[in-house]
């Protein structure tokens, strides 16, 4: 999803290639389609589109991925989906 990002290379998810075991389920849960597979690897086709939503981690059963869930301003962005804009709050700044 190119149209909602934070900013450029600020965000927590860390990838470890090596321990991935090719399963699929982080394609299939981000939103932001932020891992693509490749062969029989998951690899990281846009860094930046991460919302730290760490849905991804939590579904690699291999520990493959790591994030910060709910750091910068993804929380808000998210509270906004859920909440709608008006309930939404920014607890970060
Ligand atoms: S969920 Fe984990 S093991 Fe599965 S493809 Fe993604 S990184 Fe690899
Ligand atoms: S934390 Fe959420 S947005 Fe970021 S890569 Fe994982 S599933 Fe996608």
């Amino acid at each position: 999803m190119e149209s909602l990002r934070y900013l450029p290379g600020v965000t927590t998810l860390q990838f470890n290639e090596d321990a991935c075991v090719g399963c699929g389920m982080c394609t299939k849960v981000c939103p932001h389609g932020v891992f693509a597979m490749e062969g029989r690897k998951a690899r990281l086709r846009d860094r930046d589109g991460c919302m730290e939503c760490g849905a991804c981690a939590t579904n690699c059963a291999v520990g493959a991925i790591s994030v910060t869930p709910g750091v910068g301003c993804a929380s808000y962005i998210i509270q906004t989906w859920l909440k709608g804009r008006e309930k939404a709050e920014c607890t970060c700044c």
